[in-house]
């Protein structure tokens, strides 16, 4: 049944550049054959590229987990990733998989509170339509990395557990690819309650499209674990009350008591479906009546806040995580489920940061996954390929000289 809780337009600009169309790069893609890398420069990646009011996305994070150069050429030349032709199909399957349990309906929005106001009662929405349903889609999480602001989109969240004795072992396989750490899943493994399902925690679901009607292999999985165990981790952060929303007014420059502008604040207690007026029930059954209680970021915060506690309360959120995996045409092909592992998350968000802080340079591809190099399209200007040749020229010089 399609929730009438979420009705209202989702945020005009997502923080997730997956999610984002760019119409100036489908348009018109600039010839990338001859890119050269950018001229070191003094200030980190995150100056460059994220300064405030701009925040990290968790796309920022997961994205160099491919390739960490690859991502730093893309931010240098576009500023985010090129969207290619599967990216745009994944944007229409996933906004055809949101419009199955929300129904969107306009709201004029004046200022920039309005706008994060916006963002606020799709979150509201959303967890009301968990509550309703048993699963919510697009909800908005924010999270603190090493103390920077990182935003991210779970494609869906819902009270199913993926679980089963296989699954979870599957998922360790996998997680010892991602992360390497010889004897220790069987401890992970066991820390898995059997009652888990049993209890009414909500877990992640990450929507991932694919050219191929296959499921892709483990060395392309460590991404989408660190994807799934960022949002895990925002999401639990969020329901703990641990994440502080002073990070996005100060990040942001927003006054958490500036009141929101009357059309918007009158848009909102007005938005209702046909239906919802038939049966004269709009405002119980979209909430939006409250609009007129809740008109600063302030107090719309300690809402969320509560709609949280309602939704997912102390149970929390499981420690199971799972990716669907479906074709361009929207076609189930199959699903890979992994454990959380927080220590192996950590360390990769502590190495990676150290690259967006500019305390190191980028990295290329480890030579055992060189075959990524095939499907880039910096490959001919890639400073790590000319590096490693380089390397590997002397190397062929040396021992001809010794022979
Ligand atoms: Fe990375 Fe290879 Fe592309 Fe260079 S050519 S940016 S190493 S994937």
């Amino acid at each position: 049944t399609k929730s009438l809780l979420g009705n209202i337009l989702p945020p005009p600009t997502p923080p997730d550049p997956n999610h984002t169309p760019s119409p100036a790069h489908e348009a018109a893609p600039p010839p990338l054959h001859a890119l050269a890398r950018p001229a070191p420069t003094s200030s980190s990646p995150l100056a460059r590229f994220r300064a405030p009011p701009r925040n990290l996305s968790v796309t920022d994070l997961t994205s160099p987990a491919w390739c960490e150069l690859q991502y730093d050429y893309a931010l240098s030349r576009f500023g985010k990733l090129p969207r290619t032709a599967r990216m745009i199909s994944g944007t229409n399957v996933h906004a055809a998989l949101e419009a199955e349990v929300h129904e969107f309906v306009p709201v004029p929005v004046q200022t920039k509170v309005d706008r994060w106001a916006l963002r606020l009662w799709n979150v509201i929405t959303g967890l009301r339509a968990l509550r309703a349903t048993g699963r919510t889609r697009e909800l908005e999480v924010w999270g603190s990395v090493e103390g920077v602001l990182v935003v991210g989109v779970i494609d869906e969240v819902g009270y199913s557990c993926p679980d089963s004795e296989l699954q979870v072992a599957l998922a360790f396989s996998g997680a010892k690819l991602a992360y390497p750490a010889p004897g220790r899943g069987r401890v992970r493994l066991d820390a898995f309650s059997k009652g888990e399902k049993e209890k009414r925690r909500v877990y992640v679901t990450d929507v991932k499209t694919r050219g191929s009607k296959s499921l892709p292999p483990a060395p392309q999985l460590k991404g989408t674990q660190v994807q799934l165990g960022l949002y895990r981790r925002f999401l639990a952060q969020m329901v703990n009350g641990e994440f502080s929303p002073e990070m996005i007014w100060n990040r942001v420059g927003l006054d958490p008591e500036e009141e929101f502008s009357e059309e918007f604040v009158g848009g909102m207690a007005d938005k209702g479906t046909e239906e919802d007026l038939k049966n004269g029930d709009r405002e119980e059954k979209t909430g939006t009546g409250e609009a007129n209680e809740y008109r600063t970021l302030g107090a719309l915060w300690r809402l969320v806040q509560a709609e949280y506690a309602a939704a997912i309360g102390q149970e929390g959120v499981g420690l199971v995580m799972e990716a669907a995996y479906l074709s361009a045409e929207g076609e189930f092909i199959g699903r890979k489920v992994f454990g959380y592992d927080e220590e192996g998350l950590l360390a990769y968000v502590k190495e990676t940061m150290r690259w967006w802080r500019g305390e190191r340079p980028a990295r290329g591809v480890d030579i055992e996954h060189a075959y990524k190099c095939g499907t880039c399209v910096f490959v001919d200007s890639c400073e790590w390929i000319k590096e490693r040749a380089a390397e590997d020229l002397a190397r062929v010089r040396a021992r001809k000289r010794t022979a």
